[in-house]
């Protein structure tokens, strides 16, 4: 699943919620952490860019808010920032290149002011480490995903006139299992409201890394291994972020249902986490993502059914409708295995939402082979489908024993005739929510009412139901973050329209008389 956050979104949500919610601005700027650690005057401007997955978009919340305790603020104009980062991504070699062009842009900008720190984080400057430089040698830091709490002190001295700061993990194999686990533990301290997109939705981060070593994917060479983070730890953050006024959690890994920690003789799994957030007040809504198939035990779907507050929404990428293929990509399991979890999913928590991921054109594809994974499509009828085609990576074992023969043509074609089959699905699966009215939960003006700029309280209005279909209105800015019944009057293939549903309101001295 991959996002974009730009910076006017940042910028624009706390700007419109903060303007609108001035009461729980003050509530937030008393909470605990704020008032131990006033935050200083905004002296210096910070401009980020932030692309790849859910976890990409939580660093980026937790440096900003690092760099907040330095006096940093967020702007949306590269020019007019001191110091500018891209959180980068290396899933695929397109958003690679993207990141490189985009960065040799900025080159005009540091020679008008070569007190400009550049700096790139995340998966590509883990992959990439000393070649950025060479590359970009203008980039004043590189930092992985696991020492991003060194960026205030890196900017420091490169602002010092130290250049060229590198802060990565180990690799793989370079040294005992230990002291690379370690190398890669990202921080996540504590949390504030005013960093997030929303204040009341957050993701928390339970698992870090992956052991999986699907062969084409870069993932636990730049993550590193699997981890399971304490859950005293994770229970504490969601106080935390319930205190701060959230509502919804969404808990990230790699494989985020595989989540264990032991500790002594006792072993936590995600339903033993989810029985325990279940009950912190105030969070009404928790999300897990990303799933993976053969960890979708009976007993996880049982938990998610009887706690109403886990959202029936599962992600949980198949990749591929081959056995062949799923053998190649070595995903460790087989289809009847995914078909079987369907059936499981389908038996316990009839109303989920299932969606997935594909890549196509994976090495040696043949047009059996795909044809297998439109039937698969068919058959699960998922919400929606993340569709990718194959990008050889670097570093991987698919990029050491196999080789890249299916046409960027072909690749292209089948990744459109995949999202047509998927789209067919997604319009007539929403079709079952024409007329109904469901509880959203009221995230912000749409993304359209911010493309127009619109402003004053009345805008377009986006939500999500509680299986993450997104649901637009005509509404109010003052309905962010409440959760309201939306009657859905039209669905297209992506979208659900609605109109808030008014009660009518019986005065309390009616009430009182009858
Ligand atoms: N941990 C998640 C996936 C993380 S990467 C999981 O196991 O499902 C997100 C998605 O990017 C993957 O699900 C896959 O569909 C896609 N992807 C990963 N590596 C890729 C590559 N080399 N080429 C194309 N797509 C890739
Ligand atoms: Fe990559 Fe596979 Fe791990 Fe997902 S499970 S992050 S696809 S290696």
């Amino acid at each position: 699943m991959s996002v974009y956050l730009s910076n006017e979104r940042l910028e624009l949500s706390y700007q419109t919620f903060f303007a609108h919610f001035p009461n729980h601005y003050r509530a937030f700027s008393m909470s605990e952490s704020t008032v131990a650690n006033p935050l200083p005057a905004i002296t210096k401007r910070l401009y980020i860019e932030t692309v790849g997955c859910q976890m990409n978009v939580l660093d980026s919340e937790m440096v900003v808010a690092a760099l907040r305790k330095s006096g940093y603020g967020i702007t949306k104009h590269a020019a007019e920032a001191d110091a500018i980062l891209f959180n980068t991504c290396s899933v695929r070699e397109h958003a690679e290149e993207k990141a490189y062009n985009n960065l040799f842009h900025l080159k005009q900008l540091k020679l008008a002011n070569p007190e400009k720190i550049i700096g790139v984080m995340g998966c590509m400057a883990q992959k990439d480490q000393k070649a950025i430089f060479d590359r970009v040698p203008f980039v004043d830091l590189v930092v992985g995903p696991g020492q991003l709490h060194r960026i205030p002190e890196l900017i420091a001295n490169a602002q010092a006139g130290e250049k060229q700061q590198l802060a990565v993990s180990l690799s793989r194999r370079e040294g005992n299992v230990e002291d690379i686990k370690r190398s890669h533990e990202t921080f996540d301290p504590l949390r504030d409201p005013e960093m997030r997109p929303t204040p009341f939705q957050a993701y928390l981060r339970i698992q870090i890394g992956c052991d999986k070593f699907c062969t084409y994917c870069i993932v636990p060479m730049t993550r590193g291994p699997e981890q399971g983070r304490a859950p005293n730890q994770i229970i504490d953050e969601a106080r935390v972020l319930a205190d701060q006024g959230c509502k919804e959690i969404v808990l990230l890994g790699q494989t985020v249902n595989s989540y264990r920690h032991v500790q002594g003789d006792k072993t936590t799994r995600l339903s033993d986490l989810l029985r325990s957030l279940h009950e912190i007040d105030g969070i009404e809504r928790i999300k897990f993502v990303t799933n993976y198939p053969k960890d979708m035990t009976r007993e996880l779907l049982e938990t998610v059914r009887d706690l109403p507050k886990c959202s029936p929404y599962l992600h949980v990428p198949a990749q591929s409708g081959s056995d062949n293929v799923l053998k190649r990509m070595k995903r460790g399991y087989t289809t009847a295995d995914y078909y079987s979890m369907m059936d499981r999913i389908n038996e316990i928590i009839p109303h989920a939402a299932v969606s997935s991921d594909f890549i196509v054109g994976f090495c040696g594809e043949t047009e059996e082979e795909f044809q297998m994974t439109i039937d698969l499509v068919r058959r699960c009828r998922f919400k929606n489908s993340f569709i990718f085609q194959y990008s050889v990576r670097p570093g991987t074992k698919g990029a050491e024993i196999y080789e890249d023969d299916i046409l960027e043509e072909v690749k292209h074609r089948r990744n459109q005739e995949l999202l047509e089959v998927q789209n067919k699905i997604c319009l007539e699966e929403n079709m079952k929510f024409l007329g109904r009215t469901v509880p959203i939960l009221v995230e912000g003006p749409s993304k359209w009412a911010m493309r127009k700029q619109q402003t004053g309280d009345l805008r377009q209005m986006t939500g999500r139901t509680h299986c993450d279909r997104i649901v637009v209105w005509e509404g109010n800015i003052r309905q962010a973050g409440q959760i309201l019944p939306v009657h859905i009057d039209d669905v297209f293939a992506f979208t659900l329209f609605g109109t808030v549903e008014t009660k009518e309101i019986v005065p309390d001295l009616v009430q009182m008389r009858l």
